[in-house]
């Protein structure tokens, strides 16, 4: 197994048939809002990414793709978690079951924010500028607080 640092996209109508697709390929459809790509650990594992205002966002900049937030495959056995950035792959630290836990709870209170109508107007998502390194930020300042947290209680 061979971990991928590099990546390509490629734009495609519909998604390939899981047999088709090929190591190292992140295949989007606009047109079906989905991105998919193997397993960057190389475990041959196909990992969808559904592009939506809950779930992920992509960014083309013109020559590489970017998704927003991580991809944290703790449904595989394998349990990565990475980012792709400008066709890159950047390794973050396995999940603990805690973080998958606390990951899971933020996720679901997104969906109920969002479905309650507390969110911004879809039409944010398609801003490319919403992956900024802004966002990141608040993001790891949100995961700083909730980790603080998390501790202090113990
Ligand atoms: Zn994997």
């Amino acid at each position: 197994m061979k971990r991928n640092q590099h990546l390509t996209h490629e734009f495609v109508e519909f998604i390939p048939d899981h047999h088709q697709l090929q190591d190292g390929i992140v295949y989007v459809s606009i047109q079906y809002a989905t991105a998919v790509h193997k397993c960057c650990c190389g475990c041959g594992e196909e990992v969808v990414t559904p592009l939506s205002p809950t779930s992920w966002q992509m960014t083309f900049d013109g020559e590489t793709i970017s998704l927003y937030p991580s991809i944290g495959n703790w449904n595989l056995p394998c349990r990565s978690h990475y980012w792709i950035r400008q066709d890159r792959v950047q390794w973050a630290p396995r999940w603990s079951q805690k973080e998958i836990n606390l990951q899971k709870t933020y996720e679901t209170q997104m969906h109920k924010q969002h479905y309650r109508g507390d969110e911004l107007p879809v039409e944010k998502s398609i801003n490319p500028t919403s992956a900024s390194p802004m966002e990141n930020k608040s993001e790891q300042n949100f995961w700083a607080r909730l980790i603080k947290q998390l501790f202090k209680g113990e």
